[in-house]
């Protein structure tokens, strides 16, 4: 566990979260960036970009642009996927093994594109979107886990050296797994079926799994499952002008706050956002 407290952390690579960054650079203040890659997967998949003012091109090179920036702002990124945010005196960040803590958060992490059906409602009832965490509550057991490219893999062979077998449905080609009581295929979960808790998985190809848990393993988690206590609306984090959420020190912004999903909107937001952890963190010093 790191000791040091930073002013701010943001969550979520994508540019809201690197907006963010940069104004905080400028505020000089002491801040975690964090996520999963720099500028986010969605940017480098858009083929061609017309309504970013003074670019035309495609989003690998609107992000190598950005990365360009990025490197002469000495803006440092951490590679990590945060897997839970506790609010308290600080906020508690987890990822896997590592803590950190930090006054403020900037929750920058874009939408949740895949949603099973069921997967909201069986959460905490056999759904979990972090092997790490939820992994021993399925000793001996049967889980699926959904995952979502090859950099999920450490963490299915994890659940297998606690579960008695787990069936990984791998959204990607060529997946390889070391341990023996993981039975993978290429697929994807459909629905989630249950009564009270969750009792298997209907998959896309119309196969039904008896399991005890659902893992998705991906590199994003509904806001409010990351963070208890967020007031949501129509699937997004409800704001006010200044991306507060209603959690005093938690702040959002980019597609994770609502429409449209615009690389524009999400960058002001992330500018918003991090004017008023400025205003925060100031605010908080001087009543300290
Ligand atoms: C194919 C495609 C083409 C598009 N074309 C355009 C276009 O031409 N113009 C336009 O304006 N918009 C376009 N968009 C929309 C645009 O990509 C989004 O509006 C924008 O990326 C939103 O930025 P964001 O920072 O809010 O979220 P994202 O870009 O989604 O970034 C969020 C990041 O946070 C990461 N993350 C999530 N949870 C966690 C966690 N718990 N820990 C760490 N990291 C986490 C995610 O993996 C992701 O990298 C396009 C989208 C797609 C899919």
């Amino acid at each position: 566990m790191e000791n040091r407290i930073y002013d701010a952390a943001i969550v979520g690579g994508g540019i809201a979260g690197y907006t963010a960054a940069l104004a905080l650079k400028n505020f000089k203040t002491d801040f975690l960036w964090a996520g999963t890659v720099p500028f986010g997967e969605k940017l480098r998949k858009a083929e061609r970009v017309k309504n970013f003012p003074s670019f035309t091109g495609s989003g690998a090179e609107l992000a190598e642009l950005l990365e360009r920036q990025r490197s002469a702002e000495e803006i440092p990124f951490l590679k990590a996927k945060i897997d839970g945010i506790y609010a308290g005196e600080n906020f508690l960040l987890t990822s896997g093994k590592d803590t950190f803590t930090a006054r403020s958060v900037i929750l920058a992490t874009g939408v949740e594109t895949s949603a099973a059906k069921g997967a909201r409602g069986y959460l905490g009832r056999g759904v979990s979107y972090c092997a790490v965490c939820d992994g021993s509550l399925y000793r001996g057991k049967t889980v699926v886990c959904e995952l979502s490219s090859a950099a999920y893999e450490e963490e299915a062979e994890y659940l297998a050296g606690i579960a008695r077998r787990v069936y990984a449905l791998c959204r990607y080609r060529g997946a390889k797994f070391r341990a023996e009581n993981i039975v993978a295929e290429e697929g994807e979960i459909a629905e989630i079926v249950g009564s009270d808790r969750v009792g298997g998985v209907l998959t896309k190809d119309g196969k039904t799994i008896e399991a005890d848990g659902v893992f998705f393993l991906k590199d994003s988690a509904p806001p409010d499952v990351l963070v208890g206590g967020l007031a949501a609306e129509g699937g997004h984090v409800k704001v006010d002008r200044n991306m507060s959420t209603a959690i005093k020190g938690l702040f959002a912004a980019g597609d994770v706050t609502g429409r449209p999903y615009q690389y524009i909107k999400a960058a002001g937001e992330g500018l918003v956002a991090a004017y008023a952890v400025h205003e925060y963190i100031v605010h908080e010093k001087d009543f300290a």
